[in-house]
C-alpha cells in the first residue's frame, strides 16, 4: 500500500514572520502518524522553517537551480538544502512552469540534480482549462509531455508526482473526485506502459487545486489518489484535518 503524502505549499506567503510562526505553530500540532507531512515556505524563510518544525515534518523548497553551488546569483542549491537536513524539493509547479518559464527539459535536468545529491523530488504536473474542456486525451496529452523528459528518473521511493490541474489551482473550483480519479488513474496506466508495472504501483500521486478540508475526505477516498498539495488552505488553520 502507498502511504499518503500531504504538502503544504505557502507559496510567497506570509508577508511577516509573526505570521510565518502562527504558520509553523498550525503545522506542528497536526497529526503526522497517518502520512508522510511536508511544508514548503517560501525561499527566504525556508532555513527558518527548517529549525523551527517538528520531528517528522520535511521542509521542502518550492524550487532549486540546476547548477549547484558557485557563481548563480539568486538562485538556492540542492547542495544548500541537504545540508540543511531537507528532504525533498519541489519543482514543476504551474506557477513556475507559466511566470518563470521553466521548460521540461530544465526540470528533468533540475530533478537528475535533486536525485543525484540524495534529496527527494516533488514533480508537479497538469493541464490547464482548454485542455480539459476538450477532453481526457488532451489532458493526458499535457500530462505526458510534462512526464516524458522524467520518466527514467520516476523512482517511487524518491519520486512524488503532484497532479495539479492548473485551473483549479487558487479558483475554489477543484476538480471533481471522478475527474480526479480518472486522470490519477490515467497517469499510472501510462506509467505502467512506459516505465514499469512496479513503479506504477508503488509511485505516489497528490491531488492538487482548490482541496480542503472540506472537499479531502471524498478524494482521499479514491484508490489512485495518495494525498494532497494543498495551497490556499494550508495557509489557515482548518487544513490540519488534511493529514488526518
Ligand atoms: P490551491 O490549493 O490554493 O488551489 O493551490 C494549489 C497549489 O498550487 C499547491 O501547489
Amino acid at each position: 500500500a502507498r502511504r499518503p503524502i500531504v504538502g503544504g505549499n505557502w507559496k510567497c506567503n506570509p508577508d511577516s514572520m509573526s505570521k510565518l510562526d502562527g504558520l509553523v505553530e498550525n503545522m506542528n500540532s497536526c497529526d503526522i502518524s497517518k502520512c508522510d507531512v511536508y511544508v514548503c515556505p517560501s525561499p527566504l524563510h525556508v532555513a527558518y522553517v527548517c529549525s523551527k518544525v517538528k520531528e517528522g515534518i520535511s521542509v521542502c523548497p518550492q524550487n532549486c537551480n540546476f547548477k549547484g553551488c558557485g557563481a548563480y546569483t539568486g538562485e538556492m542549491a540542492v547542495e544548500q538544502m541537504k545540508d540543511l537536513k531537507m528532504e525533498w524539493v519541489l519543482i514543476g509547479h504551474s506557477e513556475r512552469r507559466e511566470y518563470f518559464k521553466e521548460s521540461n527539459e530544465l526540470l528533468a535536468e533540475k530533478m537528475k540534480m535533486i536525485l543525484d545529491s540524495g534529496l527527494k523530488c516533488i514533480y508537479a504536473i497538469g493541464e490547464k482549462l482548454p485542455e480539459r474542456e476538450k477532453g481526457l486525451e488532451s489532458t493526458m496529452a499535457v500530462c505526458i509531455e510534462q512526464l516524458q523528459m522524467v520518466k527514467g528518473l520516476l523512482d517511487p521511493t524518491k519520486v512524488v508526482i503532484a497532479y495539479e490541474p492548473v485551473w483549479a489551482i487558487g479558483t475554489g473550483v477543484t476538480a471533481t473526485a471522478e475527474q480526479a480519479q480518472e486522470t490519477h488513474a490515467e497517469i499510472r496506466k501510462w506509467i505502467a506502459a512506459n516505465v514499469s508495472e512496479e513503479c506504477a504501483a508503488g509511485i505516489r500521486i497528490q491531488y492538487g487545486g482548490s482541496a480542503n478540508a472540506k472537499n479531502a475526505p471524498e478524494l482521499s477516498a479514491c484508490p489512485d489518489i495518495d494525498g494532497f498539495l494543498v495551497g490556499g488552505a494550508s495557509l489557515h488553520p482548518g487544513c490540519n484535518s488534511l493529514t488526518q
